[in-house]
């Protein structure tokens, strides 16, 4: 079973506009469904902050701490979706630069929930 990192936009979650931390990405991880091709194991799930400068520092923490870097890393469906969308950078340039800087293949969007 693959093991995968989410990355969920923070101002979504903490306005609670369906927060990707709620179940989404942790349901379409463990059935297999939205982008995920198969069940995956959930080993880290990072909080974007505005922003965008704790994404990568807290993924490296991540991985340090648990000892388990993920093979894939998926930014949340309400990052990559959302409306209006990040004032700050655009999902495909965050998943560029996440990509570049740790090696991992970055998939955008995890789910087709509503
Ligand atoms: S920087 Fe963008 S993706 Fe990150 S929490 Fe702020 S609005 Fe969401």
């Amino acid at each position: 079973m693959e093991k995968i990192a989410v990355v969920g936009c923070g101002s979504y979650m903490d306005q609670g506009y369906g927060c990707p931390g709620e179940w989404r990405c942790l349901k379409a991880a463990a059935l297999g469904e939205g982008k995920f091709e198969e069940p995956a194991a959930v080993v880290a799930f990072i909080k974007c902050e505005c922003p965008g400068r704790t994404v990568l520092p807290a993924l490296g923490m991540a991985a340090k701490i648990s000892e388990i870097k993920p093979d894939k890393i998926y930014l949340s469906s309400c990052l990559v979706n959302a409306r209006p969308g990040c004032p700050y950078t655009a999902p495909e340039d965050l998943a560029a630069l996440i990509e570049d800087k740790t090696g991992t293949q970055v998939i955008l969007g995890t789910h087709d929930y509503h």
